[in-house]
């Protein structure tokens, strides 16, 4: 179908709504009923519509260049550009058929919406199915010996229906691949047992803390959704929507031996039950503007629960730093850095600490407590927000915690971050700043830091910056006004050696910027470029922080 006879379509559909007083299938009282059955690897997807419609339109969940990719139409003459469906002759239709894919490119969505368990189960995003202006039904074709179809808290009989808008996921398939315990797991043989086992542990000692604690249960115990892919590329993804926690792992090996991956599991499995257990109690008023309030709290109380001192002071001690780093003349709060990439949850967490810290020093609560707080000042909206949580951990926390908070809603430099950093020894969190001449840990996004920090200088305020297996390169010369000409491929940083040393690399550019003197970046076939003179970014890289001590912290 050409551009333009899709353009005309559309404008015949603008038509129909602009004169008709209502177009078809924008009815609210129209109904669509999706029937699902299993082919051989792709799950099949009948809609059947109350009322023949010229197009249908699906509503928001599923990214539509997933659904354009991975949801074939089946049958000719069909135009769908992952949102809307037509007749390419216009004509109107009464159902039509999907054969939907399972979601790739995990890594970079909010929710997973189809999803195959083992052979012959699958797991769907109910509301991905959704079409605009109707109420959605769904119905699976299953097995009923072996085999279950389980939505929100139940499991239906193979006659039933469900309204998408339920939400969550649904899952049909064997019944082997479902654990019911105080959560109840779903996942195939490519999940081996141990793993199981340890995440339904994990998630109901945190879920029976939590439970204690808060003097409530949630609505319903979650549903923990697993899957692993062989893949070139490691990734780890969580999710949580209502109950469900997905977890999704690919490109690594599932070796219970291996700490690292087992510490990565356990945090992301947390993480996510912390979620779902506030999120069904309570939800966050500000979900995007003011991430790091609700994402600080699941990664700070799920740190909390499971890591022993010495993990939880290397955790803070590098989330403090990449927070500085990501803050440095910037406000946290009310402000959109406060919700980039990984600032929520590192400068989150700060915040959380700091809370916590500040009320143990006043001998108030522990975090927990004043969480409770926050749920019992939400009432019977249920619903909390940054002017809550300040309210409930300033009544146990005072000054101590006001202040502080009061300073994120501002910018600091680096110096200023020094002091403030320094002061946390007054809430029992010692930390050392390290000097440029002190050793520095080699972790890569210091040399990142350090040439992004130039080129905000010299490139107008913009960073490009590619990390290469032997340089860095950059594209953006024609922004930089000569000083980084010809795109170039960078490895050395007065003289130190950006890859393998970048700690060293970016306590060189404090050094250097601290003394007045200027920076000369190497090439990797061994040109220097002209000196480059430090500007305000430069000579703002905050001193790193090494944490020393916490407060003792009591079991959750
Ligand atoms: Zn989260």
């Amino acid at each position: 179908m050409t551009l333009l006879r899709y353009l005309l379509v559309l404008f015949a559909i603008y038509l129909v709504s602009g004169t008709g007083g209502g177009a078809e299938g924008q009815d609210a009282s129209a109904r669509a009923d999706v029937a699902l059955s299993r082919n051989e690897n792709t799950l099949a997807a009948r809609w059947t519509l109350s009322d023949p419609a010229e197009s249908v339109s699906f509503e928001g969940w599923v990214e539509p260049d997933e659904r354009q990719r991975l949801w074939i139409p089946q049958g000719d003459g069909w135009f769908f550009d992952g949102n809307i469906l037509v007749r390419e002759d216009s004509a109107p239709f009464d159902s039509f058929e999907l054969h939907l894919n399972p979601s790739d490119q995990i890594y970079d969505r909010r929710y997973v919406a189809i999803l195959r368990i083992g052979e012959r189960g699958w797991t769907v995003l109910t509301e991905g199915l959704s079409l605009e202006g109707h109420r959605t039904f769904i119905a699976a074709d299953f097995d009923p010996e072996g085999e279950v179809f389980l939505v929100g808290n139940q499991r239906l009989s193979s006659d039933e229906t469900v309204a998408a808008e339920t939400g969550g996921f649904l899952y049909f398939g064997p019944e082997r691949h479902v654990a019911e315990d105080h959560a109840t797991m779903i996942a195939g043989p490519d999940i081996p047992d141990w793993m199981r086992a340890k995440f339904a542990a994990d998630i109901d000692a945190l879920s029976q803390s939590l439970t204690k604690r808060f003097e409530m249960p949630p609505k319903a115990p979650p549903v923990l959704v697993m899957s692993f892919r062989e893949a070139e590329r490691m990734s780890f993804k969580g999710s949580a929507l209502g109950r469900f926690i997905t977890l999704h792992v690919g490109g690594v090996e599932l070796d219970r031996s291996d700490e690292d991956f087992m510490r990565r599991m356990t945090a992301l499995a947390l993480h996510e039950a912390v979620h779902v257990w506030i999120g069904q109690l309570y939800s966050s008023r500000e979900n995007a503007e003011q991430s790091w309030l609700h994402e600080g709290a699941a990664e700070y109380i799920s740190m909390r629960a499971w890591m022993n001192p010495e993990e939880l002071r290397a955790d803070l001690e590098d989330k403090i730093n990449k927070c500085q780093l990501a803050l440095v003349r910037r406000p946290l709060i009310a402000t959109r850095y406060g919700s980039r990439g990984r600032v929520p949850y590192d400068c989150g967490t700060l915040v959380q600490l700091i809370a916590e810290a500040a009320s143990l020093k006043n001998e108030g609560g522990d975090i927990l407590s004043i969480w409770k707080d926050v749920f019992e000042r939400a009432g019977n909206e249920r619903t909390f927000d940054t002017a809550l949580f300040k309210e409930a951990a300033t009544a146990t926390a005072g000054d101590g915690f006001a202040d502080r908070m009061g300073v994120f809603e501002t910018a600091m430099d680096a110096g200023e971050w020094a002091s403030f950093l320094k002061g946390l020894s007054e809430i029992g969190i010692f930390v050392d700043l390290l000097e440029p001449a002190e050793e520095h840990p080699d972790e890569t996004y210091l040399a990142a830091a350090a040439l992004g920090a130039l080129q905000r200088d010299v490139c107008q305020n913009q960073i490009s910056l590619y990390q290469r297996a032997d340089h860095y390169w950059t594209n953006i010369s024609a922004h930089c006004g000569g000083q980084l000409p010809d795109d170039p491929e960078l490895r050395h940083l007065n003289g130190v050696d950006l890859i393998d040393a970048p700690g060293a690399a970016y306590a060189e550019m404090r050094r250097a910027c601290g003394a007045d003197e200027a920076i000369v970046l190497g090439q990797l076939n061994g040109d220097q470029l002209a000196p480059i003179s430090c500007g305000e970014w430069m000579s703002n890289l905050p001193a790193l922080a090494v944490v020393r001590a916490l407060p003792d912290l009591p079991a959750l």
